[in-house]
């Protein structure tokens, strides 16, 4: 029986990176990146088991995006504009890079017959939400971020084309996703900040916004574990933990693990870090838990493991 051959968008990111590692085990892997945040370091290991090879490419260059996805089996599209607030300074970013990026990408597959898809999607789509566990039937979903709305729109993009053209999607609301190799994201910017300055950390917003945190170990289980066990013709599933961490102890957590009894935290203050930030959010994993598979880590305990993981992961690279 031959292998699957694997496409992998954003394989050299932070996600894509440890889905790849993954991926390596059980059949060859091309990754298409145009290394914009992505590294080559972050996928060294997987480039030298020479089951996966890297091509340095644009979802906006339809061309060489529609050579480089022919004779693939299952297509997981990760890259992105990974950070929300990006789209405040430059509205046409999700458009590109998410709708007209994600459009190109199934267009592409369906020149080629590829029939599976799997899609990085965010808890974003929700918008503002009632403080509960949100379903995955929730609705309407109205974003409140130009980023949400490009998941959104990517969402239905695939959802249209498995109705018209036979393909078969596995679509992963995330929640806010944390370990090693994270190239954006609470964690990196507090540890970025305090690069700086120890004496003092400045906190976006009040400081209470609570979110669910998943490890990256659970993510690509959680991932793997619905594709085997989800047949619809569109999967959908929020990807998290049924815990919530707010930003406050996302900072105490950092600085206990830095050792640094002397900062000072400072609240820039307002319920929310910037304009389209959701200050609270939980997501509802029945739908995930009923099929079988729950998260390791509660939220806490993947935040403290994720800044274990990167401050040991930035030690490594200083060597
Ligand atoms: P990341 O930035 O580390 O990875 C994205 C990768 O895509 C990068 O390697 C980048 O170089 C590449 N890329 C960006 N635009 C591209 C383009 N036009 N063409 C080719 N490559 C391009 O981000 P991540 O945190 O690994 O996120 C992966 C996916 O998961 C994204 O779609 C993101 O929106 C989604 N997601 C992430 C989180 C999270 O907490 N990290 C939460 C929800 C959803």
């Amino acid at each position: 029986m031959s292998e699957t051959r694997y496409f992998v968008t954003g394989g050299a990111g932070f996600i894509g990176s440890h889905l790849v590692n993954k991926l390596v085990g059980s059949g060859p892997v091309t990754i298409y990146d145009n290394l914009s945040v992505g590294k080559p370091e972050f996928i060294k290991a997987s480039l030298a088991s020479g089951r996966a090879r890297l091509i340095q490419g644009d979802l906006l260059d339809v061309e060489k995006l529609t050579r480089a996805v022919d004779e693939h089996d299952i297509v997981f599209h990760l890259a992105a504009n990974p950070e929300a607030r990006r789209g405040i300074e430059n509205t046409r970013l999700d458009l590109q890079q998410e709708t007209v990026a994600t459009y190109n990408l199934l267009e592409a597959m369906r020149i080629h017959n590829i029939e599976n898809i799997v899609f990085a999607s965010s808890g974003t789509v929700y918008g503002e939400v009632p403080p509960i566990p949100v379903p995955e039937n929730y609705g309407p979903e109205l974003p409140i971020s130009l980023y949400g709305a490009g998941k959104l729109a990517s969402e239905g993009l695939i959802s249209a084309f498995c109705g018209t053209f036979g393909m078969q999607a596995w679509i992963y609301r995330f929640a806010n996703i944390v370990g090693s190799r994270a190239t954006h994201g609470v964690i990196t910017d507090f540890i970025r900040k305090l690069a700086q300055d120890q004496s003092v950390l400045e906190i976006l917003g009040d400081g209470c916004q609570r979110k669910p945190y998943l490890h990256i170990e659970d993510c690509i289980e959680g991932l793997f574990f619905g594709i085997c066990h989800a047949r619809e013709k569109v999967n959908v599933f929020n990807l998290g933990c049924t815990s919530t961490t707010d930003v406050h102890t996302i900072a105490m957590i950092l600085t206990e693990e830095m050792g640094l009894t002397e900062t000072r935290l400072v609240y820039s203050g307002g319920e929310r870090g910037w304009p389209g930030d959701v200050p609270l959010f939980r997501c509802d994993t029945t739908k995930m838990s009923k099929l079988g598979w729950t998260a390791r880590y509660t939220s806490d305990e993947a935040v403290r493991k994720a800044v274990q993981d990167i401050l040991q992961w930035e030690a490594c690279l200083c060597r």
